[in-house]
């Protein structure tokens, strides 16, 4: 009886185990949107209070991620967003992480969305100002648009095919993007969203373990905002 206890602790720590690896948090994914995606679509779009943003890629959040590609959210309800905690980078997050769905924001409401719905779920490594913080030194530093730029790749109607847009980003950051298209009021695949996955402490590019499955035509418009 006592070895059949013992030898069944063993089985249920080696399940644990297993179940651990399996899904263990890998690090982040992190989503960009092109807003003048988000305004040439049939819903209207609305420019924050702050002015309208510069003609760039804008942040969409840095989502903590499990190795199967599901995600936990809405982790710790006992930390609201707090924005005296990120005063010093407002001016910043207004630029680079503008908020343009309806009615028009402060984009303080976009920015608690993502902190309660995801960054509370990567708390213990990044506190609400690191969260911020990492987000828009990502930013900075992959340059999207310099690097599609660079690739003759401009937001100017035009249409690309998908495979030059994610060939240019993989060239300019050195890892594979998922692309993600919606519809112009006309029906026109256009780019969205580029989604790229970075390691545990949110600074460094990795390849995704997974690569989710998101729709877009081979040929894609990249309109001008
Ligand atoms: P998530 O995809 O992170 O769960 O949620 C995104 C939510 O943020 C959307 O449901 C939307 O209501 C809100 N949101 C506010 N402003 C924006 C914006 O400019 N772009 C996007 N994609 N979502 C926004």
């Amino acid at each position: 009886m006592k070895k059949f206890t013992q030898s069944s602790i063993f089985i249920k720590l080696l399940i644990i185990q297993f179940l651990a690896i399996v899904y263990t948090c890998h690090g982040f994914d992190f989503f960009y949107f092109w807003p003048g995606s988000l305004c040439d679509a049939k819903r209207a779009c609305c420019l924050p209070t702050s002015g309208k943003p510069a003609t760039d890629f804008g942040i969409h959040g840095l989502w903590p991620t499990f190795n199967n590609g599901s995600y936990p959210a809405n982790c710790n309800a006992n930390s609201p967003f707090d924005g005296s905690k990120i005063s010093d980078l407002t001016k910043e997050l207004q630029v680079d992480w503008p908020s343009l769905t309806c009615p028009s924001t402060n984009s303080s409401k976009f920015w608690t969305h993502e902190w309660v719905k995801h960054g509370t779920c990567s708390e213990s490594v990044l506190d609400q100002h690191a969260y911020f913080e990492a987000n828009l030194n990502l930013k900075h530093s992959i340059n999207l648009l310099g690097v599609l730029q660079l690739a003759g790749i401009q937001p100017n109607g035009k249409v690309y095919s998908l495979q030059s847009v994610r060939g240019a980003i993989k060239a300019g950051t050195g890892y594979t993007p998922v692309i993600e298209c919606n519809l112009d009021a006309s029906n026109n695949s256009q780019l969205y969203q580029v989604y790229l996955c970075v390691d545990k402490s949110g600074s460094k590019l990795i390849e995704c373990p997974v690569l989710p499955k998101r729709k877009c035509a081979s040929f894609i418009e990249f309109p001008s905002f």
